[in-house]
């Protein structure tokens, strides 16, 4: 049995979601105590409480003490049954969260899995639909596995309500292949979109006003600087999505909108967020600097630059080798550029 201290590093709910994750995979059951020590407030939430249940439905687990607001629990998983799953998370929780938790399994599983997501579709600290689809799923869809998504109702917070379908054709033997990003070579385009739901679009303009400024977007024309519309959800919501494709891979930053935080200001944090990305000549931003740590420790191999390495990613990298034979390096290569790297 494998004992999490659940404060260690970033002290969140990543550190759960890659328990269960890998722990479906090698087949080895844990314990973990200290459950979101280092959030306002500790323990389970609904959220990764779905996700427990997600990682249990798909894998056949036996799990003890997992309620909202528990602080340990236990883990015994089962068989790996890919399938057709419905995942109804019942508030705003992220959905692309419970999808990040299961999908390392199923898209090295022996079937094909058809799986439907109930709740959040663009939450703060969380990966937010677009990424998933534009900057993730192509790069997981590179290592050998197809996985696609349709958004069918955005969800935002408080109520939620969205729904994503997702389709995971599994790598051909299960077996992913690494994968090495380690140049951004030339961005080939800039987008900036500002989608506005059940809310007046000069929240929109004003964001596109405030890209156009910081990033120096102005110039940019037709689709590529854009308001979108929608009556989609079951309550207001506002995201604008910037987006940065190189050679390699397109890059997404965002910013959601919250009640009593003034549109400028999102657009001013997700702008600043792309800012840093092009401060450096790295191709993988932050997020996506943890979230590739599974993909490639499982491939059994790969490398990227990033940034300074966050604390998600520290913290990520220490618990994939409480769970795998693998080596994980960081090292700063000069310019505010560092290279990972992973070896089985
Ligand atoms: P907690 O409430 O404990 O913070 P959490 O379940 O929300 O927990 P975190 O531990 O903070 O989770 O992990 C958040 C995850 O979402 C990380 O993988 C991070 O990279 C990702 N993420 C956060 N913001 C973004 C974003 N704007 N774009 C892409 N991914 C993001």
């Amino acid at each position: 049995m494998i004992t999490i201290d659940g404060s260690q590093g970033e002290g969140g709910g990543q550190i759960i979601r890659t328990s269960l994750a890998l722990s479906l995979i090698t087949g080895k059951p844990f314990r973990i105590y200290n459950v979101r020590a280092r959030r306002e407030k500790p323990g389970l939430a609904r959220q990764h409480l779905t996700a427990v249940r997600a990682a249990a439905a798909i894998g056949g687990a036996q799990v003890e003490g997992a309620s909202v607001g528990a602080t340990a629990f236990t883990f015994h998983p089962g068989q790996v049954t890919p399938g057709d799953y419905a995942f109804p998370i019942g508030t705003a929780g992220s959905t692309m969260l419970v999808l990040q938790t299961i999908l390392p399994p199923l898209m090295i599983a022996a079937a094909p899995s058809t799986l439907t997501f109930e709740g959040g579709t663009h939450n703060v600290h969380a990966p937010p639909y677009e990424f998933i689809v534009k900057t993730f799923l192509p790069l997981i869809t590179r290592m050998g596995a197809r996985v696609t998504a349709e958004l069918k109702r955005y969800g935002f917070y408080p109520p939620g309500g969205g729904r994503v379908n997702v389709r995971v054709e599994p790598a051909a033997g299960g077996a992913l292949m690494p994968l090495a990003l380690l140049t951004r070579a030339e961005i080939r385009a800039r987008r900036a979109c500002a989608l506005v739901v059940k809310l007046p679009p000069t929240i929109g303009e004003r964001e596109l006003g405030v890209v156009a400024e910081r990033l120096g977007w102005g110039a940019l024309h037709g689709d590529e600087l854009r308001v979108e519309t929608s009556e989609n959800a079951v309550s207001p919501g506002n995201v604008l999505t910037l987006e940065i494709e190189s050679e390699h891979l397109t890059e997404v930053f965002t910013g959601i909108g919250e009640r009593g935080v003034r549109a400028e200001t999102v657009a001013e944090r997700a702008a600043e967020e792309a800012r840093a990305y092009l401060s450096t000549a790295a191709p993988v931003g932050e997020h996506l600097a943890d979230q590739l740590l599974i993909p490639l420790a499982l491939a059994g191999g790969g490398s990227y630059t990033t940034g300074q390495p966050s604390l998600h990613t520290t913290t990520n990298i220490e618990i994939i080798k409480m769970f795998l034979d693998v080596r994980i390096t960081t090292k700063p290569t000069g310019d505010g550029v560092w290279e990972i790297q992973i070896n089985g």
